[in-house]
């Protein structure tokens, strides 16, 4: 019976061996594969990273293909900025308006756009601003908004084609008809790359009155320091076509010697205010 018993107990003590085995191999199996899915997260995490990489040199080798540099990208984006404002119908110029142009240097302008139409507004873009050109309207005594809504209603009337970007007043008040980043109709073969001023006048002689000068000045002025230019790119229309235009300023050459002087005044005034902010 003892011997029995012995054995029984030796069994029983087999048994709990063999539990204590099997609860070890089980453990050790959790163990392991706890560790083999510890690895293969770090696997995956080590493949995400190699292919992020991949792709980030991908893109670089493209854009260097392709000429590009993060400076041009960032230039890219920025013009891209204002080519979006300068689409705008309400906005004249890619930054700023009336306010911030006064601050400038420029006269107030009255921003008064052409409805687009083939006759006055076709808006087929300036490439680059070269020239500013003066004007006469040869329409002694009307005023600036006159001028403007006689090139709106081309649209209409279809009569013939002409416009120009601004119109300076009896007052020296500025309207402005179209967008520095569209042709106007004015200045002929010069359209492409020339801005266009026309001016108002109290008498047959074209010339034009104090409050009518002032503001052409400064605004071509403004206009010359907007597009990085001196006043030898300000023309008259006669000096692309030999046209009387802007008469009194042709037929007294004297008289815009010294507007182009004037002019050239202003600008170092305008650089001054630009340094100031
Ligand atoms: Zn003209």
């Amino acid at each position: 019976m003892q011997k029995h018993i012995n054995k029984k107990k030796k069994t029983d003590t087999r048994t709990g061996k063999t539990a204590v085995k099997k609860k070890n191999s089980r453990s050790k199996r959790r163990k392991s594969s706890r560790v083999r899915q510890r690895n293969q997260r770090i696997l995956m995490s080590l493949m995400l990273l190699v292919i992020i990489v991949l792709i980030g040199w991908i893109i670089i080798n493209r854009a260097g293909e392709n000429g590009w540099s993060i400076g041009d990208f960032l230039h890219n984006s920025d013009t891209m900025i204002s080519d979006a404002e300068q689409s705008g119908t309400d906005n004249a110029d890619s930054s700023g308006g009336p306010e911030q142009w006064q601050k400038e240097g420029a006269p107030y302008i009255d921003v008064e756009l052409l409805t687009p139409n083939e006759y006055s507004r076709p808006q087929i873009p300036i490439e680059s601003v070269q020239y500013i050109a003066i004007h006469y309207t040869a329409n002694p005594g009307a005023t600036a908004i006159a001028n403007r809504n006689y090139f709106e209603n081309l649209a209409t009337t279809h009569d013939t084609k002409v416009s120009s970007h601004f119109v300076v007043g009896l007052d020296g008040e500025v309207v402005q008809c179209i967008p520095t980043s569209e042709m106007s109709y004015a200045t002929n073969s010069r359209n492409v790359d020339t801005l266009s001023i026309e001016c108002c006048h109290p008498d047959e002689t074209g010339k034009f009155n104090e409050a009518t000068y002032d503001s052409a000045v400064k605004l071509s002025a403004w206009l010359c320091v907007r597009f990085g230019l001196t006043s030898e790119n300000v023309i008259r229309h006669y000096d692309v076509t030999g046209k009387n235009c802007p008469k009194y300023y042709v037929e007294n050459p004297d008289a815009w010697i010294q507007m182009k002087s004037d002019i050239a005044a202003q600008i170092d005034v305008d650089y001054g205010l630009q340094d100031v902010q």
